[in-house]
């Protein structure tokens, strides 16, 4: 089971990232706009950054996230982006004898391959086990393991990425896992930020049209748009 766990964050992340923009146009001291800003011009402000595209007021604003039971393929997919501080768990130093793996619900639902599956991992694993016990190192032995293999890391990524990364990970064109990944980041950031948690959404919401071949069928694509 996936889980995603908000550890830490800056302080007041809306109000930061407000005050941040206000002090670009305002002669006044930061600290006095900070304090005389109230929720609802934070909320404007907010919501003129992301129309005008002016986003690096959101880089004020990080947060650091646990994410735990991801296979490596998302884990893989999730460092694609550059612009987050990651730390995985080594499969040089951690062993993985005991390690869980991700199953694909469209395998799951299929029981001539749930068994061959399962014990396609767990001979993986035994290769994995037997290795080591002859003294084969556990980052050579690893080499053997599957991608499904569960991994945990701590991402800390700030709005301005959040926004990015969820523009493309929560389009429903993603992998499955990754989707999943992003929708409980998106829910642990509207714990503590809700404006900006909302506005964490698939690319097609702020194109108005779906850029990808086909469209998921929430907006229709750019050419069936224009046809309209
Ligand atoms: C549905 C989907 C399918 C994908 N399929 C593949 C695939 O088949 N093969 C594959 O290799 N990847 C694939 N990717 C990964 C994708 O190509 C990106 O690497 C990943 O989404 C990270 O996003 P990004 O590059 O926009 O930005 P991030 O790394 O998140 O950076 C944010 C933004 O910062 C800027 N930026 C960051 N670094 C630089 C830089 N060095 N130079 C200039 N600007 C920079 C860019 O504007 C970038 O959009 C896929 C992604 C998705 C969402």
């Amino acid at each position: 089971m996936v889980q995603v766990t908000l550890i830490n964050y800056t302080p007041n992340p809306e109000l930061t990232i407000a005050t941040a923009a206000r002090s670009s146009t305002s002669p006044s001291r930061v600290t006095k706009l900070r304090n005389e800003l109230t929720p609802k011009q934070v909320e404007n402000l907010l919501k003129r950054l992301l129309e005008s595209g002016h986003l690096s007021p959101f880089e004020h604003a990080s947060f650091t996230f646990a994410i735990e039971g991801i296979s490596r393929v998302t884990s893989h997919q999730l460092v694609r982006h550059r612009l987050a501080s990651y730390t995985q768990q080594s499969q040089r130093y951690v062993s993985l004898k005991e390690h869980g793996y991700v199953t694909p619900p469209t395998i799951s639902s299929r029981p001539e391959f749930t068994a061959k599956y399962q014990q396609a991992i767990e001979a993986a694993h035994k290769l994995y086990s037997d290795m080591q016990a002859t003294g084969i190192p556990m980052e050579d032995a690893r080499y053997v393991l599957p991608q499904a293999i569960k991994t945990q890391l701590v991402m800390t990524m700030n709005a301005r990425e959040l926004l990015h990364a969820c523009s493309l990970r929560l389009c429903l064109r993603a992998q499955w896992e990754i989707v999943e990944l992003f929708e409980m980041i998106k829910s642990e950031v509207e714990k503590v930020a809700p404006y900006l948690g909302a506005e964490l959404k698939p690319k097609c919401y702020r194109l108005g049209y779906c850029d990808e071949k086909e469209s998921c069928g929430i907006f229709p694509t750019k050419a069936a748009a224009k046809t309209k």
